[in-house]
């Protein structure tokens, strides 16, 4: 079979880039007009309800299963987290650590941006594309947006902020992540809250806010009301709900109420004797 020119491949290339498959999970191409058919299901003797004939189509054998769903993976995060302490130690302990599968398909573990120990900590969903690319969180357009936020009053990652994300990994092609996956990265996370020690903690959008909060109730209901998380070693955090800077850049008009969250962090920063200047 004789190749297609270069242009026409990278035409095919952005093609399928711009219908959102920008991940390649297997090294090989799979034809799946040569496999067999799905095996027949055969009935119980005493089955009653009707059986289908065939199975669902089975997924796409490409990568052997991962057994993501397993309790002991999380137990095992807790532990490995648990013994770090230090954010160094819990950024080696998470590198290291190969328990969660989005882990095959990421370019790069992103860990944390900003200065460790600042005032607010901002945990986010999920890398992106450009995040998975560079290895920094919220470094894309919505990351963007977020910093011109926080330069409104007066904040910057470079000096108040510290700032990452539920998981460390990109989901391919930016799904949500599973409950699974959540549950795995956020035993590092809450750890990460406890060592980073804010005196704030901004959760951005309705993913890392049930999932740090435990709830849930939406974002529509949680963001704007301050709430105490409470973690594993007895610290109590002010915790802020606010909405995805990714749902702001979607739904402009929105913008208005995730400015009256800025200023409630301003004004709670101020409380605390975190903020004196601008
Ligand atoms: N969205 C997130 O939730 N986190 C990032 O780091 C980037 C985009």
């Amino acid at each position: 079979m004789s190749v297609p020119p270069r242009e026409d491949l990278a035409a095919l290339l952005k093609w399928y880039v711009d219908h959102g498959l920008d991940e390649t999970i297997g090294e090989e191409a799979v034809d799946r007009f040569a496999l067999p058919p799905p095996p027949v299901v055969v009935p119980p003797q005493n089955a009653t309800a009707p059986t289908p004939i065939r199975a669902p189509a089975a997924p796409p054998a490409v990568r052997a299963p991962v057994p993501l769903e397993s309790p002991q993976l999380v137990e095992d995060a807790r532990e490995l987290a648990r013994r770090c302490t230090t954010i160094v130690e819990l950024e080696e302990a998470v590198r290291a650590f190969e328990g969660c599968a989005l882990k095959r398909t990421a370019k790069n573990t992103v860990f944390a941006d900003g200065v460790p120990g600042a005032p607010v900590m901002v945990v986010g969903e999920a890398p992106g594309a450009d995040e998975d690319r560079l290895g920094k969180p919220f470094v894309g357009v919505s990351g963007q947006l977020m910093d011109r936020m926080f330069d409104a009053i007066g904040m910057s990652r470079g000096r108040d902020l510290y700032i990452t994300n539920i998981l460390f990994w990109r989901p391919p092609g930016n799904r949500t992540p599973t409950l699974a996956e959540q549950a795995i990265c956020l035993a590092f996370t809450r750890r990460h809250i406890e060592l980073a020690r804010p005196k704030l903690l901004v959760l951005a959008g309705g993913t890392a806010a049930k999932a740090v909060l435990d709830t849930a109730e939406g974002i529509m209901r949680l963001r704007g009301k301050w709430t105490t998380l409470k973690l594993d070693d007895g610290t109590e955090v002010p915790t802020m709900p606010t909405f995805h800077p990714a749902y702001l850049l979607r739904t402009p008009a929105s913008k208005r109420q995730s400015w009256l969250d800025l200023l409630a962090i301003d004004e709670k920063l101020r409380e605390l004797g975190a903020k004196v200047s601008s």
